[in-house]
């Protein structure tokens, strides 16, 4: 592979107001007005959550299952971030997506991992992002290939985007269920060598796939050196209408970000 140096902004350059460790919070599918509002109530005066994450056009392996609600959440998400002053961030899977966030005040755009996997996808929706100013994270790819996770980034960087990050949400592992998508520190921390400047996210919702995982997982991603957390938030995960046995309440979440310590950092 030949040589790339990048020069990307780091996370708390991104005039978002973001600090060094970025927790980012949220749904894994935006449900309702009312889930939203809850939401908020519970985080409204918590300086800890840097990002809200909500989730509108859902990639479900298998059909038949809630897709998201698509454009008609978006003004939702706008009210959040109007409620609770942080940037809110969505996945986008192709350039309809990518329109309807921007139309909508969209701050931050997220590449699923089943669309990381595909460099035509992630080239169109580059191409549709050529010229626009908005910070753009990458999940790695569904398998453990950790060209396809820099090459997304590249062609993100390639199309002028300099606000960049990476996601590490865990590979499929048939043979090894217990996670859900298990993690490869190893692979993340050799994406940093490739890619010095990226500042790397941990999703620990998707990695472990039970709520009880999520602490020791976030442990050990900041322990490893990564720079935030992505932790889907519900305000009642068995009802949610996607992931629910992954997702947390606030309370949850604000107990896990009161015991991790965010300082163990091996840089
Ligand atoms: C999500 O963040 O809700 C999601 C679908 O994630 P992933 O692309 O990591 O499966
Ligand atoms: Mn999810």
């Amino acid at each position: 592979m030949k040589e790339r140096k990048m020069k990307t902004l780091k996370m708390k350059d991104w005039g978002l107001g973001l600090g060094k460790h970025v927790v980012i919070a949220g749904p894994c599918s935006v449900e309702t007005e009312k889930q939203l509002e809850e939401l908020c109530n519970s985080f409204e005066r918590e300086p800890q959550i840097g990002m809200f994450r909500g989730g509108v056009w859902k990639p479900r392996t298998r059909p038949g299952n809630f897709e998201g609600l698509g454009e008609e959440a978006l003004p939702w998400l706008q009210e959040v971030k109007n409620r609770l002053k942080i940037p809110v961030c969505i996945e986008v899977a192709n350039t309809a997506h990518v329109e309807a966030a921007l139309k909508h005040g969209i701050d931050v755009l997220w590449i699923g991992a089943r669309t990381t996997v595909n460099p035509f996808s992630v080239q169109e929706i580059a191409d549709s992002l050529r010229g626009v100013d908005i910070p753009v994270m990458v999940k790695n790819p569904i398998n453990p290939d950790l060209a396809l996770w820099v090459g997304a980034l590249e062609r993100m960087y390639d199309a002028g985007l300099n606000k960049l990050a990476a996601i590490h949400r865990g590979f499929a592992d048939p043979y090894d269920k217990t996670y859900r998508n298990k993690p490869n520190w190893n692979l993340a921390m050799q994406l940093k060598l490739e890619l010095p400047e990226i500042e790397i996210i941990n999703d620990p919702s998707h990695i472990g796939g039970k709520s009880e995982m999520i602490k020791d997982i976030s442990q050990r991603a900041l322990n490893f050196g990564m720079d935030g957390l992505m932790i889907e938030t519900h305000p009642n995960p068995q009802e949610a209408w996607s992931d629910a046995r992954q997702q947390v309440t606030p309370e949850q979440l604000l107990t896990i970000l009161k015991e991790i310590s965010f300082k163990d950092k091996i840089d």
